[in-house]
């Protein structure tokens, strides 16, 4: 098997993840569900709830890590993966990085994203440039007494490293 073939079992995972995305549109949410998978058991689901718990963090992504995260009691997810009915935008991949899984699948892509108004092609862009100049002013105040957490931080003996 190679790296990228895709099994039985991913397809029906990710139909799962797309029957969620579905269901969750049906119940008033946003058209996106995903399923966190360990040793092909499912740890986890989740749908966007951003507009149920204004909460703009909720994507599906963030909510099945959270939830597959507490239940697996840990904040690592290195032997897990994930079925997306959508391409995970900065902010997911971002925190499916954090998680450490092992492997992204995905249903719809970006485009497929951006046809129906949900474009995150703007973050990616947003990244590249300077702080200062992207869209959300990013402005570093020098002077500030921020380095002393991370010298407590450098010398903690009792720290959680991770
Ligand atoms: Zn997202």
């Amino acid at each position: 098997m190679t790296y990228h073939d895709i099994t039985p079992d991913d397809r029906k995972f990710m139909d799962l993840a797309c029957k969620l995305a579905e269901e969750n549109v049906n119940a008033g949410g946003g058209p996106f569900g995903a399923i966190i998978v360990r040793n092909g058991e499912i740890i986890s689901t989740g749908v966007n709830t951003v507009t149920r718990d204004n909460d703009p963090t909720a994507h599906a992504e963030m909510n099945a890590i959270r939830s597959a995260c507490h239940s697996l009691d840990r904040f690592k997810l290195s032997d897990c993966v994930i079925y997306s009915s959508c391409e995970p935008c900065p902010m997911c991949l971002s925190a499916l990085y954090w998680a450490g899984v092992k492997r992204i699948y995905y249903g719809n892509t970006k485009e497929d994203a951006d046809r129906i108004n949900f474009s995150d092609s703007f973050i990616y862009k947003e990244i590249d440039k300077k702080p200062a100049e992207r869209m959300i002013p990013c402005i570093h105040i020098e002077g500030t007494t921020a380095i002393k957490a991370f010298d407590l931080w450098e010398k903690s003996t009792d720290k959680i490293v991770y």
